[in-house]
């Protein structure tokens, strides 16, 4: 069957490498059925997936943009986007390894908790949960604890442990929105502000911090997003265009983990044009030979 290609994009997406449920192929083929123009792979802290996307959507003629999802360290949730369009992603590493030593500090803390309060399980129980066999998250040890039958389900084990505030958490050590921004330039990608609905602030506030973030590199800001409400896209936008930032969308599709998102639509009315594509892609990124210093502060 052929499937037309619509003039829509979703540039926001997580596969079974991070928290989402489908595989890298996958996403490419419901994104072909979806008739999506172009996508791209964003998994939290990981880029594993990466490679198994950028063949399949070649397979479907699908534009691809390599990315990643960084959370950084801020009063609210604040996570940023890197797009490498043009350049090697893999120049990211440094700063995902940094995310990757402080998890490995974290999970056997929260596995000794566990232990403690009742749920035995072991690293080995947690890392079967994984894709990649990395990239360890409290999801994982939450599928851990389902599958040993301590909890029910996901939520539940969140809400009796591993949730914020709970007996078995422990705070992850973050990077600092200057750090993911300019480490995310200097590997020659394009930081981009996710879901800014998500953090939660007044628009003179959120004005004020994008302001800020720009400050550091910032180059884009998601403004088409699953979650936002009706006029959140047209302020988002008018912030894009007084800071000269690049607008850009997703859905932050999940797959069953998140059901309510469909990959391109979100919640039924989701549009991203494929001009913000055009943009990321266009985008004139830094040289990263001259910006070492910020690497040192990283690592
Ligand atoms: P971590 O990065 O290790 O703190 O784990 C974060 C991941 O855990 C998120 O990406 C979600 O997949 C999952 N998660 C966090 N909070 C909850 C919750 N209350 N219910 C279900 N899953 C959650
Ligand atoms: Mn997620
Ligand atoms: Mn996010
Ligand atoms: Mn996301």
């Amino acid at each position: 069957m052929f499937f037309r290609k619509n003039k829509y994009i979703d540039l926001h997406m997580h596969s079974c490498y991070s928290d989402g449920t489908d595989t890298p192929k996958r996403l490419v083929q419901k994104a072909y059925k979806k008739g999506l123009k172009t996508i791209a792979i964003t998994d939290h802290d990981c880029i594993s997936g990466i490679e198994e996307g950028r063949n399949e959507a070649i397979e479907y003629d699908i534009d691809f943009i390599p990315g990643v999802e960084f959370s950084a360290k801020y009063k609210k949730t604040m996570h940023i986007l890197g797009y490498f369009p043009n350049g090697d992603i893999e120049n990211v590493n440094p700063l995902i390894d940094v995310l990757r030593k402080n998890r490995e500090e974290r999970n056997p803390k929260i596995i000794k908790k566990l232990c403690e309060l009742g749920y035995p399980i072991t690293m080995d129980d947690v890392r079967v949960q994984s894709s990649s066999g990395d990239n360890i998250s409290r999801l994982h040890i939450a599928r851990a604890i389902v599958d040993k039958g301590y909890a029910v389900s996901i939520r539940e084990a969140f809400h009796r442990v591993l949730g914020e505030g709970k007996p078995a958490y422990f705070e992850k050590e973050t990077l600092s929105p200057q750090q993911v921004i300019c480490g995310i330039r200097h590997a020659g990608g394009v930081p981009v502000l996710a879901h800014p609905v998500l953090m939660d602030l007044s628009e003179n506030a959120l004005f004020n911090c994008v302001r800020e973030l720009k400050g550091y590199g910032l180059m884009g800001i998601e403004t088409y997003y699953s979650e936002n409400k009706a006029n959140d896209t047209k302020f988002l936008n008018t912030i894009a265009t007084e800071l000269d930032l690049i607008p850009t969308g997703g859905s932050d599709y999940h797959g069953r983990n998140k059901a309510n998102i469909k990959m391109g639509s979100g919640k039924g009315n989701l549009k991203v044009p494929s001009k913000c594509a055009d943009l990321i892609i266009g985008a004139e990124v830094y040289d990263a030979e001259k910006s070492i210093d910020y690497v040192t502060e990283i690592v």
